[in-house]
């Protein structure tokens, strides 16, 4: 752990104070001490559990919405199926194993899979080992690598491990938040006047109280935007799931979470996953600047409802035993429920211009 603090005390002793997306960028992606890079985030043992990891009917019913998007869309051949962020696999193994029945969609798709770390690339090669694929999978470090074709794309939990840009009201304006060095030698936050605030920060928030913070995600706004011009060209679908707000809308949403509890985000970074809550309307914004027409967000518990996850779940529980069909039913649960992960989580769809809306934004 100190490897990544003593990394990051040198880049500001040297530079000055830091933004706080460059703080994330380097706890989360940094090679060898970045937690991505250096440990297994996921799952009941590590810092988080992401719906796929929660239960197969997530990338099950999320693999029968490609393969149905693909037939409205004529069945392109080949169709780019692109996942953002796989994490350990787990949502596109099961999707692939879901539409097993659909062979022409499997002839046709091309899984390409954006993920920046090579641990989790293994775990994805792994997960995939067992799918019988026409086309072996390749990976890419960005989106921009992944051929320009009729694309389907999933992300979930992505866009929330993108950094962000932190501004702060303050009676003079806008400034931007920094993380310095504190007399302790810990991390703290630290204003600076800042020319970006002026364009990244939306004029409806002129009037917000002192103390407001306002978050922005540059690498997110461009990655739905080129999501947004490639879709609305070649055509195709992408399903953007995480959690966040419907308004772009004051507010700190900067966390850490370690071992399922929250944490400071600037206390022993490289121990903690960080992340900030999706800005959809900035991303909806993107990607329609791109071209694509955006559908919802819809809560995340509407959505697989609205999928058949009921149906589902009684399948599963036909062949289960007691304490199984238990689990099953508490899955469901966890993922519908708005207590759960059924509000917080939502669902947006960006597709061609002419495209019908997707199965789920009817
Ligand atoms: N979709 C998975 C994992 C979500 S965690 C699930 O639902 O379980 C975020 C994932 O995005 C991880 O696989 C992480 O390594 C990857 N990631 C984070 N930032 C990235 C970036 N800039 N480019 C590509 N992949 C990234």
């Amino acid at each position: 752990m100190g490897g990544l603090a003593d990394q990051l005390r040198r880049t500001i002793a040297h530079h000055g104070p830091i933004t706080v997306a460059a703080y994330m960028e380097t706890v989360l992606a940094h090679p060898r001490h970045g937690v991505y890079a250096s440990r297994d985030p996921f799952g009941a043992e590590g810092d988080f559990i992401t719906a796929p990891e929660i239960s197969q009917m997530f990338g099950e019913l999320i693999g029968l919405w490609c393969a149905v998007v693909w037939r409205a869309m004529g069945g392109p051949d080949p169709v780019a199926l692109v996942e953002l962020g796989p994490g350990r696999g787990t949502l596109i193994a099961d999707a692939l194993r879901a539409a097993r029945g659909q062979a022409p969609f499997l002839g046709a798709a091309r899984l390409h899979l954006v993920e920046t770390s090579r641990r989790l690339r293994d775990r994805q090669r792994e997960a995939l080992a067992a799918t019988d694929l026409a086309h072996p999978p390749a990976w890419h470090d960005t989106l921009d690598d992944v051929p320009d074709d009729a694309m389907l794309v999933v992300a979930n939990e992505f866009f929330d491990a993108l950094p962000v840009r932190q501004f702060q009201q303050t009676p003079q304006g806008w400034r931007e938040r920094l993380i310095d060095i504190d007399p302790d030698g810990g991390f703290g936050f630290t204003l600076a006047p800042s020319a970006a605030a002026q364009a990244l920060v939306p004029a409806s928030l002129g009037s917000s109280p002192p103390g407001s913070v306002f978050e922005v995600s540059p690498s997110a706004i461009a990655i739905a935007h080129a999501l947004g011009r490639r879709l609305a060209r070649r055509g195709g679908a992408a399903l953007i799931i995480d959690y966040g707000h419907t308004d772009s809308a004051a507010g700190d949403t900067l966390q850490a979470v370690r071992r399922h509890r929250f944490h400071d985000a600037l206390d022993a970074p490289g121990t903690a996953d960080v992340t900030a809550h999706v800005d959809f309307a900035a991303l909806g914004r993107a990607a329609g600047e791109g071209g694509a027409a955006v559908h919802g967000p819809v809560p995340q518990g509407v959505f697989l409802e609205s999928l058949g996850i009921g149906a589902r779940a009684t399948a599963l529980r036909a062949g289960a035993t007691p304490e199984q069909a238990r689990e099953v039913a508490a899955a469901r649960r966890r993922l519908v429920d708005p207590a759960e992960m059924g509000t917080l989580f939502k669902v947006m769809a960006v597709t061609a211009p002419a495209a019908p809306p997707p199965p789920g934004f009817a």
